[in-house]
């Protein structure tokens, strides 16, 4: 594709995830979820600083109208945490706002994000054993300031990418071993979703990897990282049509996508390293990075942060 660069930024994370462009400072979030870490990204210096909370940190959010709290799936708990964000804090005490999964153990948050009413959505998974996972484990959910969860999609395998279309009126999801990207219509008043159908089909249309993060562009289309499969793809989610690939160099397990930058047109990747022997981290020296795509000629909207107090 004429124009479209792949840049290689920082690494050595083990999974890496759940990118979140904070318009108001002008930095990266992500997370590496087994590292325990939030992380931010500074991309005009390069500099990074981290918190490490107390177990798997699947996604984290910047509190609405506050420069130093934010909310984390923090294995199945939904906490609060104060946390500066230019030093790096090797621990930090949190404030449990809700729990999920309450009735089962061996589950963890993975991706979440938040609504256009400051809700957070979010789901769970089984933990990953070796390389093997159970299904069917975790369930998905939102939770708004009243601070109590309503699950709304039961059972899910993984629970990943979400993005929700610019008139509001439908939210897009992804179960990753479903292989599949689905859309639901969405009640931004009510925050309820219904009348589920599939608007891509990965196996169906030979496109290799399991589905994980998504984000969506400012033309509609979606863009869907790629779980063992090394790119990232954008489809058009009313046509069912595959769009464009991006190969991301080095690294195969690609974990999700957000755009970023002064105009929203930087897309932000981020990768995984787990469980990945000597051989293949030969095969794969950029596992665990982070990337940014330029030149796709598309942009995408400023991210919501968590609505704590309504
Ligand atoms: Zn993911």
């Amino acid at each position: 594709m004429a124009g479209v660069t792949v840049e290689r930024l920082v690494g050595g994370y083990c999974l890496g995830e759940g990118p979140h462009w904070d318009h108001i400072t002008q930095k990266l979030y992500f997370v590496d979820i087994y590292g325990h870490k939030l992380c931010r990204l500074d991309p005009e210096t390069g500099n990074v600083t981290s918190v490490t909370l107390d177990g798997p940190v699947g996604v984290a959010v910047p509190v609405d109208g506050s420069t130093n709290k934010f909310v984390a799936g923090c294995g199945t708990n939904f906490v609060l945490f104060t946390w500066d964000s230019n030093t790096t804090l090797q621990s930090c005490p949190t404030q449990v706002l809700a729990k999920v999964d309450t009735e089962k153990t061996g589950t963890r948050i993975n991706d979440g994000k938040v609504d256009s009413c400051g809700r957070f959505w979010g789901g769970t998974m089984a933990l990953e054993e070796g390389s093997i996972l159970k299904p069917n484990e975790g369930s998905f959910y939102s939770i708004g300031s009243d601070l109590v969860p309503r699950k709304h999609i039961s059972p899910v395998s993984i629970s990943n990418g979400l993005a929700w279309s610019k008139d509001d009126d439908t939210f897009y999801y992804i179960d990753s071993l479903t292989y599949q990207v689905v859309a639901y219509d969405f009640t931004a008043s009510t925050g309820s979703i219904s009348n589920k159908r599939i608007v891509f089909d990965l196996k169906k249309n030979n496109v290799p990897g399991l589905p994980d993060g998504m984000t969506i562009d400012t033309d509609g289309n979606l863009w869907v990282a790629l779980y063992f499969g090394g790119a990232v793809i954008q489809i058009n989610p009313k046509s069912g049509e595959l769009m464009r690939t991006v190969n991301i160099p080095g690294a195969k397990n690609v974990t999700s996508v957000a755009f970023g930058g002064p105009n929203l047109d930087v897309l932000y990747v981020t990768s995984s390293s787990l469980g990945l022997k000597e051989e293949d981290q030969k095969e794969q020296p950029n596992a665990g990075y982070v990337f940014k795509i330029t030149g796709l000629g598309v942009r995408g909207y400023n991210a919501h942060s968590f609505k704590l107090s309504a």
